[in-house]
């Protein structure tokens, strides 16, 4: 069922507030009791759905100056935050704002201290091993995220005056499927953590619980529920993907039919330019059909029956496609598309500029 308020031709992204409510009810049902759980806003930084998970989330996970003044604006009880190439004032911003930084080198640290702010810090590591399987891996690797654990040491001994390290940030993967690896993953972070002293008492372990696009499936959680606490550790998740995938779909309308070269197009009124996520990744973003009968015009309705289609968007380049090779029963000129799990790394992450059709609509449920 598509919201009565959409305007034709249809091309929206539907937030449902209750499927928010509901996924992080499930999240806390299977996490050790007393997880603290962030919403990293990169996901989904719609106001609402910021301000909806604020609330239902023990605080959110910033990393730039512009979601740090949304999480602020959202009344989040508390903030991490993150990102390789802060500038001095957003560190500034940040500590004003009470939010726990992750640091994310050595010179960090120095142009924290030069700017003589005195607060508790989260060093961000990126650790040797173990890694975890998922699309982006960020540890374990070569990347710009985080203090190599080989020099780890080295850092703790020449901490500047006024900080003080209290635990560690090891956010390593997005969209992990393997929930038991999950699971080990966690409990590794802490027993490694324990390591560096009782001064420790954070424990971030970061995103990245996955959803599998191609199914209506996501990682099993159930594993994460045997993970053992020790007293006194802070344990803090920040999932963005898990917590909006599936409280978003995004519905377009079919412009035009056609077959060239053997091959069907659904031509849409949207695309790539507001759900970029299958191009980025490539892969195909399964929708269903919402079949719309009504048809007012003086000339034949185009239809497609018993076919093959690509699903495809209204920009001018051939890489706008957001499905390739589904099979369809019936599709109609005028029928919508519905793609389910768009909540996540949707429009947030899409070029809205390009050609400058007119945005979506948003409807928030
Ligand atoms: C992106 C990101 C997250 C969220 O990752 P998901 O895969 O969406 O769960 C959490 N923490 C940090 C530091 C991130 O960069």
């Amino acid at each position: 069922m598509l919201p009565d308020s959409l305007k034709t031709p249809v091309c929206a992204y539907i937030y449902d507030k209750s499927v928010l409510r509901a996924r992080v009810a499930e999240l806390r049902a299977n996490l050790p009791t007393g997880t603290t759980l962030l919403y990293a806003v990169k996901a989904n930084g719609h106001p609402d759905v910021v301000h909806t998970l604020a609330q239902e989330c023990d605080g959110l996970e910033v990393a730039s100056g512009g979601e740090l003044d949304l999480a602020i604006t959202a009344g989040a009880r508390r903030i991490a935050f993150g990102g390789p190439a802060k500038t001095d004032r957003e560190l500034a911003a940040a500590v004003a704002a009470g939010a726990l930084i992750n640091v994310e080198s050595a010179h960090e640290l120095q142009r924290l201290a030069g700017l003589g702010l005195h607060t508790d810090i989260c060093l961000r590591v990126n650790r040797r091993g173990p890694t975890l399987t998922g699309s982006h891996t960020m540890t374990g690797t070569a990347t710009p995220f985080g203090i190599d654990e080989t020099q780890l040491d080295d850092v703790l001994a020449t901490i500047p005056d006024g900080l003080r390290v209290i635990g560690f940030h090891l956010h390593a993967v997005s969209n992990n499927l393997d929930g038991p690896a999950h699971a080990r993953f966690i409990t590794d972070a802490i027993t490694w953590s324990q390591r560096y002293g009782p001064q420790i008492r954070v424990v971030n372990v970061g995103g990245g619980i996955g959803i599998d696009y191609r199914t209506t499936t996501s990682m099993d959680l159930t594993p994460l529920k045997q993970i053992t606490v020790p007293a006194g550790i802070d344990l803090i998740l920040e999932p963005g993907r898990w917590l909006t995938a599936d409280a978003g779909r995004y519905a377009a309308e079919v412009i035009d039919l056609k077959t060239t070269h053997g091959r069907t197009f659904a031509v849409l009124r949207g695309g790539t330019h507001h759900f970029r996520l299958p191009a980025a990744w490539g892969y195909s973003h399964p929708f269903t059909i919402h079949h719309v009968d009504t048809w007012n015009r003086p000339y034949p309705r185009p239809e497609v029956t018993d076919v093959t289609i690509d699903a495809v968007g209204e920009l001018c380049t051939p890489r706008d496609v957001l499905t390739r090779d589904q099979h369809v029963d019936h599709l109609r000129v005028g029928d919508v598309l519905i793609f389910d799990r768009t909540g996540a790394y949707g429009w947030d992450i899409s070029h809205h500029d390009f050609l400058r059709h007119d945005p979506p609509q948003f409807v928030i449920l």
